[in-house]
């Protein structure tokens, strides 16, 4: 029982400034995986080496491949008098030895602390000649004191699209598709859907190819795979922007209608049945094309798996916790499903969040806990469980402590997940993605259902 010490919701501690086992990271965490999905882009990280190594980790473990990125490395020094010397060193250290094309810089809570500028400090390094000709520098905002990864990865987005993205006088007939923090499996779905509807795209940011790359023996600092600095720039043509998931995706969004004027709609994160009914609608619309029979048959076989099984579904409760982008379509999803979303958690703040909640939960499932914010953590979570059982959990790996102590079943989804293998290569967005997930669950409750039941109920044909 490592969770001994949870109590129910109703015997425990009320707190308004205590996070216990957040149910989020810190933003630079979002910052870099952001930056990733940048063909030729070194993130950097502004501060100490301990952030960057943390950050690092996380991602790393996360997707079991190298993640690159430098760090100012602060010393005592820089932390009193600032890193604006570090800063400029780095750069030139970085474009001399690693030879990227940009290098994406976020800071952290020190940097951010003591008040460093980062778009001065750039300046001068342009200006002292730090930055080589055709190379580029962004930079991005991250404290982690405030928001979370997703507000990190929101970040950097927006100052790509603020840096790259130019207008000129020739139209392209192609749609941006801001994407979401989702896995680098999903935004190879998210391209097939997009070929496979004939509509030319540039997604932003791509982190296929870049953290599932193969085993070749052969040692690659900027893998194939990223958004290229022509395909950012060529963004303010497009005939219109597609943000999936509002936390991650509005801001830069709403950049690129300033800057390029190039009009924009927010969709859910397509996981899920009626949330990529609504991408798919969303992008149909915006490139005038009809829906494909391809995409239309796999929303069928979609829909047959639900109906075969949905006596495994019907009315059994579930905790899910994670990122407000892909947990809101995700609750929704469940309730389609005939299940009982009835505790939810996202460490991410946001108004938002509570809004789209209730509209989902008010009517289904008016049982359900929900809450999002600093005090939003699993314990909070556990409390509830605590007090009302649930049927399953979904969630990142912190999850397993719980699963384990209250014997729950136990799916995998979000960031991070240090513990197992899969989300890599396999999607959970689109109609098939959604198929892995609803694959999943069953699967998750069937195998308890094997190993728990009495003999005189343990079926061979299920
Ligand atoms: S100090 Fe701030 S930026 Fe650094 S790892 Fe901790 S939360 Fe992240």
């Amino acid at each position: 029982m490592l969770l001994r010490h949870t109590k129910k919701a109703s015997e425990a501690v009320d707190r308004k400034a205590l996070t216990i086992n957040p149910a989020k990271t810190c933003q630079p965490v979002g910052a870099m995986y952001a930056a990733l999905g940048v063909h030729g882009c070194l993130p950097h990280s502004h501060g100490s080496q301990g952030c960057c190594s943390y950050h690092r980790s996380v991602l790393t473990r996360h997707y079991k491949d190298p993640i690159m990125a430098s760090t100012s490395s602060f010393t005592e020094g820089s932390s009193v008098f600032g890193g604006q010397a570090n800063l400029l060193t780095s750069l030139s250290n970085i474009f001399s030895i690693y030879e990227p094309d940009i290098v994406a810089i976020h800071s952290t809570c020190l940097s951010e602390t003591i008040g460093d500028d980062l778009k001065q400090i750039s300046e001068k390094a342009l200006a002292d000649g730090k930055i080589p000709e055709g190379k580029f520098v962004v930079q991005a905002a991250t404290p982690s004191y405030v928001g979370s990864h997703v507000t990190g990865y929101a970040n950097m987005v927006t100052a790509f699209v603020d840096k790259f993205a130019f207008k000129t006088d020739e139209k392209r007939r192609q749609v941006n598709l801001i994407s979401g923090w989702v896995e680098p499996s999903d935004m190879t779905e998210l391209k097939r859907i997009m070929k496979v509807m004939k509509v030319p795209y540039v997604l932003l940011p791509d982190t296929s190819d870049v953290v599932n790359t193969p085993l070749t023996g052969k040692f690659k600092m900027y893998p194939t795979g990223g958004t290229t600095i022509a395909q950012m720039a060529s963004m303010g043509d497009s005939i219109g922007t597609i943000g999936t998931g509002a936390f991650c995706t509005k801001d830069a969004a709403i950049a690129l209608e300033n800057k390029c004027k190039v009009p924009f709609k927010i969709t859910d994160v397509p996981v899920g049945l009626r949330a990529t009914d609504r991408f798919i609608q969303a992008v149909a619309k915006m490139a005038k094309v009809s829906v494909p029979d391809e995409i239309t048959k796999e929303r069928g076989v979609l829909v047959d798996a639900i109906a075969d099984m949905q006596q495994y579904f019907h009315n059994k409760k579930v905790a899910v916790y994670g990122d407000p982008d892909t947990i809101t379509p995700l609750v929704e999803f469940l309730l389609d499903l005939g299940m009982k979303p009835t505790a939810i958690v996202s460490g991410t703040p946001g108004k938002a969040f509570m809004k789209n909640m209730e509209t989902i939960l008010s009517e289904k499932c008016p049982e359900a806990k929900y809450l999002n914010g600093p005090t939003a953590d699993m314990y909070r979570m556990h409390t509830w469980i605590k007090e009302n059982p649930v049927d399953l959990i979904i969630g990142n790996t912190y999850g397993k402590y719980i699963a384990r102590d209250e014997n729950i079943p136990f799916v995998r989804f979000g960031f991070p997940i240090i513990d197992r293998i899969g989300h890599s290569y396999f999607p959970t967005v689109g109609y098939m993605g959604t198929l892995r997930l609803v694959e999943k669950i069953l699967n998750a409750l069937m195998d308890y259902q094997d190993a728990n039941c009495p003999e005189e109920k343990f079926e061979l044909v299920m």
